[in-house]
């Protein structure tokens, strides 16, 4: 199971015990996925456009306890065309007129204006109302990475408005969201692991985020190690480069001038240096005796290098 599945398995067994969040979550569901049909009489029909067996599922088990609607002898699920799932809600134009005014879904407007504006701010006032809410969001249109990839959550919107609804309630918990568009949707998303954090902590989604922690942890230790490889791998290149430098000087110096020539700090400098091509001058220093610091063997290599460069001009 990816990881995004994981979380809305996780989401979908969270039944909100209040009836204001019930009612926030069923918005987000008929809101993102809902649908009226009208029929020949003048009755309509109320259904959700989704193959997600788990929203299906929560959706039902919302209905039965906000309005004691069961699922019944309902033709469920149909297929439209090409992965379009139609799942039957409710055919009863009285339950459908109750359920739209529950969720403070104007009768002229109808769905597919909430579904274009973003719900009743109404209905989503309470904090513990925004969460249920976001839950819905997150099953209906959401999904995230595999944090042992990447870190990305996002949630696909067909509107505009809903899409800065959402934004608006994510940061509304000092969580950091974004829209992007992509092709026709208007695409709301984290980037950071600590906001996914943060929205999985919202949704109330606690298994998923102990999970995505572990994920975070074995790769910042990970990420960690190979900083201080990259470190030490430069710190061994920058020590080699001088070191060659040096050498060549010391070799020009032995060659056209002679060891002999020099002052016998410098001597045994270079001859110190051609012993040990690898050490790092704090190295060199210790071996001398009496032992020289860092910036005097650095101080005697400079001289070396004056004496070879006037060699070579
Ligand atoms: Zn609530």
């Amino acid at each position: 199971m990816s990881f995004s599945s994981e979380v809305k398995a996780e989401l979908s067994a969270n039944i909100s015990t209040s009836r204001h969040c019930q009612l926030a979550e069923l918005a987000a569901f008929l809101c993102f996925l809902g649908r009226v049909d009208e029929d020949k009489k003048g009755g309509v029909s109320l259904g959700l456009q989704t193959e997600n067996a788990a929203v299906q599922r929560k959706c039902f088990t919302l209905l039965k306890k906000t309005f004691n609607i069961d699922e019944g002898a309902l033709p469920l699920c149909y297929e439209e065309g090409k992965g379009h799932t139609y799942v039957n809600l409710t055919e009863n134009s009285s339950e459908v007129n109750k359920i739209l005014q529950a969720i403070k879904i104007d009768e002229k407007e109808g769905l597919k204006s909430a579904g274009e504006k973003g719900v009743n701010p109404l209905l989503i006032k309470n904090a513990c109302c925004k969460r249920a809410f976001l839950r819905g969001a997150f099953l209906c249109i959401g999904s995230m990475s595999d944090p042992g990839k990447s870190y990305h959550l996002e949630f696909v919107c067909t509107h505009k408005g809903s899409a800065e609804q959402l934004k608006e309630l994510i940061q509304g918990f000092e969580v950091d969201a974004k829209i992007v568009i992509r092709k026709k949707y208007y695409v709301v998303y984290l980037k950071e692991g600590a906001g996914i954090v943060d929205l999985l902590n919202i949704m109330e989604a606690h298994i998923s985020l102990m999970n995505f922690e572990n994920y975070r942890i074995v790769k910042e230790v990970r990420n960690s190690i190979n900083r201080k490889v990259n470190c030490e791998t430069a710190n061994i290149t920058k020590t080699v480069n001088a070191s060659s430098k040096q050498i060549e000087d010391i070799l020009l110096i032995r060659e056209r001038y002679g060891f002999q020539n020099l002052p016998d700090n410098l001597r045994v400098t270079a001859e110190l240096r051609l012993e040990y091509p690898d050490a790092t001058l704090k190295e060199l220093g210790q071996i001398l005796n009496p032992t020289v610091g860092k910036s005097g063997m650095n101080h005697r290599l400079r001289k070396l290098s004056e004496i070879a460069d006037r060699l070579r001009d």
